[in-house]
């Protein structure tokens, strides 16, 4: 049996997906690219924003046309919240909603072996009928409403990272409980479970003696890790028990992202003092207006925000800080936006992705009034990318004739390139491929370059 994936979204996607993928492999599938011909295809799907609906439905009819005779099964957050929608499309066999991913390869199985002793009609059907027919009135639906997601769902340990040449992305939570008004991601994925410590030290040892020097600690909202009533241990127990944890080569840890409206300053200061923690966070600020913010249901000033930004510079000079960015949410003036650009131009951000607002049917949001134009929010957006393009030159610039420890990820126009533990793109020229990706590299940035540092090896 051949089966082909499709991802869209988040790494806590990517990383479900892997488990589904390790789940098939162990049962005998082959796994093909997601363009082939397949008996199966996963779509695991995502709806962030409204282009992301649009991207899952349009793969889902190009699994179709690839192949009319296959098993489409559709999963992940487009699939939970709008399950009716999914099952309507006639080329859908299979709709599984979250918490329902660890039985899709058996599902499978069970309707690849019933369809095989079935196969001429099926044939014939699509024959008929053309691309779809053997689909039509045969969605079958497995979403368990956003209530009843109360536990975490145990995928396994994954052994890969197939998507990944160096870096391993483990999940180690779902689900998320703050409402942000612009954000539907609380209703796709339910309320806070966090995965048992044991299993994720064990996932991470397993990655580390696979060879992964880094691992990505990621979930919905990672800073909830932990925080729900019954919860063994907190984010930073968990990290306490991966410094600790003894491996045949060292690694180093990153959190994919912590949000200020869960951790303030001291919680912060607690989760820094890990050894193994990279010293680079991702912390989304969305905006610089106390009043826009407030809008946006995120529980924190500005003050709190920039008191976390200055205690991690004051901790390292050098700590690197990415950040998200939402311009044009309603009611946002230009005052508004200002502080936007003082939050900045204060934080001396490494990176930062800039995202036009856009209402999410069914979240707050969506009521307001307000509206801000379309062509004030792409001025916005132009500003504000040119403002963090110059901090993360004035970023890298800080950083240079300082010795990094680089994650080579790939070799690509004679330059190994890679991350250091803050996050700048380094590039180390390596003409004849002696640089190895997956391996750790002393070396020193000599000058910006591209979207990041030149460097030499130390
Ligand atoms: S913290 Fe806010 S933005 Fe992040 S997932 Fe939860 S609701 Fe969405």
């Amino acid at each position: 049996m051949k089966v082909a994936f499709h991802t869209l979204g988040c790494k806590v996607n990517h990383y479900e997906t892997e488990a589904i993928k390790e789940a098939f492999v162990s049962r005998g599938a082959e796994i093909v690219g997601e363009e082939d011909p397949a008996d199966v295809y996963v779509i695991n799907t995502c709806t962030v924003t409204n282009i992301a609906d649009r991207k899952s439905r349009q793969f889902i009819r190009r699994a179709r046309k690839t192949n009319p005779d296959a098993i489409i099964v559709v999963t992940g957050c487009y699939a939970q919240v709008a399950s009716d929608d999914v099952a309507a499309m006639p080329e859908v066999d299979l709709v599984m909603g979250n918490n329902r991913k660890s039985e899709i390869c058996g599902l499978v199985m069970e309707k690849f072996v019933a369809k095989s002793s079935t196969e001429a009609p099926a044939e014939s059907l699509a024959a008929e009928h053309g691309a779809g027919a053997a689909a039509k009135d045969r969605a079958e639906v497995r979403v368990t409403p956003r209530d009843e997601l109360t536990f975490y769902e145990d995928l396994g340990k994954i052994k890969s990272a197939s998507d990944e040449m160096s870096r391993a992305y483990i999940k180690i939570q779902d689900g998320c409980d703050r409402f942000c008004s612009y954000c539907l991601i609380p209703y796709a994925r339910g309320p806070v479970r966090s995965r048992k410590a044991d299993e994720i030290v064990e996932e991470v040892r397993n990655l580390v003696e696979a060879g992964f020097r880094e691992v990505v600690l990621t979930g919905i909202n990672t800073a909830l890790y932990g925080t729900e009533a019954g919860a063994e241990h907190s984010l930073s127990e968990l990290l306490t028990m991966l410094d600790e944890l003894e491996t045949s080569e060292d690694f180093r840890i990153r959190l994919s992202s912590l949000e200020p409206t869960v951790v303030d300053k001291d919680n912060v200061e607690e989760i820094i003092r890990h050894r193994r923690l990279c010293h680079h966070l991702h912390l989304s600020v969305q905006n610089g207006s106390d009043s826009v913010l407030k809008a946006m249901n995120r529980h924190y000033t500005r003050e709190e925000y920039l008191d976390i930004v200055f205690m991690l510079r004051n901790h390292d000079p050098l700590f690197g800080i990415t950040t998200d960015i939402i311009v044009g949410f309603p009611g946002e003036t230009e005052k508004d936006f200002e502080d936007t650009l003082d939050i900045v131009k204060k934080s001396a951000f490494g990176r930062t992705h800039v995202f036009r607002y856009s209402p999410r049917k069914g979240t707050a949001g969506a009521a307001m009034k307000d509206a801000v134009p379309e062509q004030i929010k792409k001025e916005r957006a132009e500003a504000l990318e040119s403002l963090g393009e110059k901090a993360a030159k004035a970023f890298t610039g800080a950083n240079l004739g300082i010795t990094h420890t680089v994650l080579i990820e790939e070799s690509c126009d004679g330059y190994a390139t890679g991350y250091t533990g803050n996050y700048i793109k380094t590039y180390i020229e390596d003409p004849e491929g002696r640089i190895e990706a997956g391996k750790l590299y002393k070396a020193v940035l000599t000058r910006t370059f591209r979207d990041g540092a030149l460097a030499v090896l130390e």
